[in-house]
């Protein structure tokens, strides 16, 4: 095995002088939470995709805690998502007390099917909120999941982590950003460093309904509220208002973000649409040439839609080879990795809830075969014919 000084991880944050002007800037301001930056960065966002709110936050697992507590969550409801996520998609339902359920996956797209969906709804329950996962960046067919929504009577919140500078086209031929909550009541974003775009740790989430808005900024702290149009007092004080004055009507947590972060986050947004464009290029170059490579495929998104790609997960032909495939990569400073182990698979899952093996066969299917290979913008187009070299050769051994 040759020696490699370098090791290329699956992804990796872009950090260049004006990000750290950015926050140094800050550092020396008056604020380091809850300051100028925070709204700054939040309208910006909102802007970016095309909501009309935005409320950031500690990460993007408060910020799915967030969004299922404004939607008032809790004890005898349920929640469904894709069983190909990262945990945090559906431990925020647990957070709440709430039933964690699953619906299996599209094959093409590796995210939840809206045909398994609505066959959940008919054969077991309506859950009370559903939670698509936009997997590697590739949009879900949301126009799909909001016409379930409307004729089933549930919530939806995107887990659009992997999906900041995804689009799709809807049948009336509208190009809808994902993030704009068109087909959602909210969507969530992480800005953790694999993400597309990162303040360290931190979340988003966006909506377009002023209510859930307020919720969201309440229970982002403590259940606190310092607006006198929504308070309370009337009913059980009668003394004059001071400027002292708050109240906290919720059990909220503290999931703020400092100011910092978001003077960083605002510097990436700049960004992001050159760091998207970057992750398309390099995604098309690896099309290219694994389609000339046997005993492998990829992801085929729908021509309507416009990918992210946050990662760049590949299907082998046969499961039993991935293992050794993996580890040859890795071996040579690759480093692949798997997104991801079933959820409904976690020990905590099994025994708490009862899932099961063979649940869901196109989940644990992908599951079973999928390597993803490294994509992040700062790579080179040589990085991606050598991983693709790399692969090539461990397939034909
Ligand atoms: C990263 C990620 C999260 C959680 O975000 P954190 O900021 O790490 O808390 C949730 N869902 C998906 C799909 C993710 O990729």
């Amino acid at each position: 095995m040759k020696n490699h000084t370098r090791f290329i991880p699956y992804g990796k944050q872009h950090i260049d002088e004006d990000d750290i002007a950015s926050v140094s800037g800050t550092l020396r301001s008056d604020w380091l939470t809850q300051g100028p930056k925070v709204k700054e960065f939040e309208q910006e966002f909102a802007k970016y995709v095309g909501a009309q709110y935005a409320v950031a936050c500690s990460n993007g697992t408060a910020a799915l805690h967030l969004a299922c507590c404004a939607l008032q969550l809790s004890h005898g409801d349920s929640v469904v998502t894709s069983p190909i996520s990262f945990v945090a998609s559906i431990n925020c339902a647990l957070y709440c007390g709430a039933t964690p359920a699953f619906c299996d996956i599209t094959p093409s797209t590796i995210s939840l099917s809206p045909d398994a969906l609505e066959s959940f709804i008919l054969t077991q329950k309506t859950p009370k909120i559903v939670i698509p996962v936009h997997y590697a960046g590739i949009p879900c067919d949301m126009e799909k999941i909001a016409y379930l929504a409307k004729k089933y009577a549930f919530h939806v919140i995107e887990d659009a982590c992997h999906a900041p500078g995804a689009s799709y086209c809807d049948s009336f031929n509208r190009n809808i950003m994902v993030g704009s909550a068109y087909h959602s009541d909210m969507c969530v974003f992480s800005f953790h460093p694999v993400k597309s775009l990162t303040t360290g740790e931190g979340g988003m989430i966006t909506t377009n309904d002023s209510k859930l808005y307020e919720k969201l900024q309440r229970f982002r702290s403590h259940g606190i509220t310092k607006d006198k149009d929504y308070f309370l007092r009337e009913y059980f004080m009668s003394e004059p208002i001071g400027e002292w004055y708050y109240e906290q009507q919720n059990l909220g947590f503290n999931y703020r973000i400092t100011d910092f972060q978001c003077a960083l986050g605002i510097e990436q947004l700049k960004k992001l649409p050159y760091f998207i464009t970057r992750r398309r290029k390099l995604a098309n170059l690896y099309f290219l040439l694994l389609n000339e490579i046997g005993g492998v495929s990829v992801l085929t998104p729908a021509s309507s839609v416009n990918s992210a790609w946050h990662i760049f997960p590949i299907l082998l032909d046969d499961p039993k080879r991935r293992k050794e495939i993996f580890d040859k990569l890795r071996q040579q400073g690759i480093g692949v990795n798997v997104h991801y182990i079933p959820i409904h698979l976690q020990p905590y899952f099994q025994h708490r809830f009862g899932f099961t093996i063979d649940s869901f066969p196109h989940a644990e299917d992908f599951y079973r075969r999928t390597i993803t290979l490294p994509l992040f913008p700062d790579m080179t187009e040589d990085d991606i014919h050598f991983i693709v070299q790399a692969l090539k050769k461990c397939i034909e051994e």
